[in-house]
Order: structure tokens, then sequence, then C-alpha cells
């Protein structure tokens, strides 16, 4: 059953009414009509099971016949905090940090980033936000995770703040060999996090300074093993390995 998720004043009590460019998707895409059912999320946490009633060249309505409990959200929150990166490569990190089950990206632009001013970053930004709702409707997300604004690196580390582990993955440890292992710093903590913070670097990757600041807001460096990962993967590999070994991929 395709899931759509729409704005919440698009429903009202057990009917609902969609328009926009949702309206040629079904009509002529999809090809759905009358009697066809649909899930319909308004990111509320629930998510309705919708019979298409009419379906017309500016709207289709439809009516609920279920209500539950979306699915699909990980028990552990976690927010990626990635280095702004050139051309497809953030939005590779967008749309399969959503399909893992990441809760919130937050676009950090530190000082080996290529792109180096926030204007830039902010005009990606409603494209941006369209790959994480497809991304989050075809992966049966029951929320889409929410794209932060873009932030200096600084202010991205005064974000830990609101709690939570923060680990910052860093190849360039002085002593890689003694670098601490995310399993480590997982099994060590005395339970499991509710929410990770994850700082992933650019194409350059963090500087020492930068990994010393982030060390003085209780940020811990950890390394992600010998092989050097690509920016766009390292935080999709560490959101992986959390939530496996929180049990949030079972
Ligand atoms: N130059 C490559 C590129 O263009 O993608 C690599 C970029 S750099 C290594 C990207 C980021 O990935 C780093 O800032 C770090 O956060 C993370 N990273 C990659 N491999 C890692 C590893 N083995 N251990 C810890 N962090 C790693």
């Amino acid at each position: 059953m395709h899931r759509f998720f729409v704005p919440p004043d698009w429903l009202e009590e057990d009917r609902v009414t969609i328009a926009g460019s949702l309206v040629h998707q079904i009509q002529n895409v999809l090809r759905l009509g009358p009697g066809d059912h649909i899930v319909i999320l308004d990111n509320s946490g629930w998510e309705r099971e919708v019979e298409i009633a009419r379906v017309g060249k500016e709207h289709v309505s439809g009516q609920v016949v279920d209500k539950r409990l979306a699915s699909g959200e990980p028990r552990t929150k976690i927010t990626l905090y990635q280095g702004v990166l050139k051309g497809r490569r953030f939005e590779f990190a967008l749309q399969k940090g959503t399909e893992l089950g990441i809760v919130e990206f937050v676009p950090v632009i530190s000082d080996r980033c290529i792109i180096a001013n926030l204007d830039d970053v902010d005009k990606k930004r409603e494209r941006w936000q369209r790959i994480i709702l497809e991304a989050a409707e075809q992966s049966r997300r029951g929320k889409f995770p929410r794209l932060r604004p873009a932030m200096l690196f600084r202010l991205a580390c005064e974000g830990t703040r609101r709690g939570g582990l923060s680990l910052i993955p860093w190849e360039e440890a002085p002593d890689m060999e003694k670098a601490t292992s995310l399993r480590s710093v997982l099994q060590q903590a005395e339970q499991p996090p509710f929410s990770v913070n994850i700082f992933v670097g650019p194409e350059g990757g963090f500087t020492p300074d930068e990994v010393e600041l982030a060390r003085q807001y209780g940020v811990i460096p950890i390394s992600l093993g010998p092989r050097i990962l690509r920016a766009e993967t390292a935080g999709l590999v560490a959101a992986a390995a959390i939530l496996y070994e929180l049990g949030d991929l079972e």
C-alpha cells in the first residue's frame, strides 16, 4: 500500500482531502482510483489507512478506514551532524540515513568544507527536504526525519548540550591503535543511550582543533576501523552499528 506524508490540515476527522502534485501522482502515475487503499501520515506518529472515494483534477478525497500507531521508528534517536559535502554526496547521506532510521540531520560547515557558506547550503534545503520525504515514504518510516538549518561547527557542538551520547568519528586520531572503538563506547554506557549525536566531517575531514573543541563539549572521538570511509559512508556505518548494537535493527 502506497504511503504519503501530508500536511496535518488535509485531515479532518475521518476524511482526507489531498491536493497539489500528489493528486497527479495518485491519479496519473500510480493510477489509483475509488476503492483503492493508501496510507496517510501526518508526522504525528499515527498512520491512517484511507479508502479513496473520489479522484478529481484538483483533489483526491478519501475516507479513513483505520487509524494505528505508525511503526518504523527506532527507539534510539540518532542525529547526524554531517559536514556539508559537494553535489550528490550529501544527498546520498540524507537518503540512506533516512532509510536507516536517523531522526535528524544537521548540515555542518566546518573548516575543511568545500562549500564554505551558509547561503549556498540553504539554497539546497528544499531539494534535500524532498529527498528525505521520498526516502521516508519508500522506507515506511512512521515519521520523516527533521532537517535542521545549516550551522557552523561550534554551534553544532553547542547542540550536544541537549543531551545524549555524542560521538565524533575521527580517522586521524594520533594513535589509531588506541583510538576508542564504537563498540567499547556503547558497551561501557551505563544504560543504552536514548539519543546519539554523530559528527562526521566533510571530504577533508575535521581539523585537530575541531576535534579538540568537540572534546570540550563531551563529544567522544571514536575510530570506525582502519579503513578510511568516504564522508557519506561514515555516518551510515556509525548509525547502522549503533542501531544494531542497541537492537533497533530487529
Ligand atoms: N577524503 C574522503 C572523502 O572525500 O570522502 C574521506 C573523508 S573523511 C575521512 C570523512 C569523515 O569520515 C571523517 O571526518 C570522519 O568523521 C569519518 N571517517 C571516515 N573513516 C573513518 C575511520 N576509519 N574512523 C573514524 N572516522 C572515519
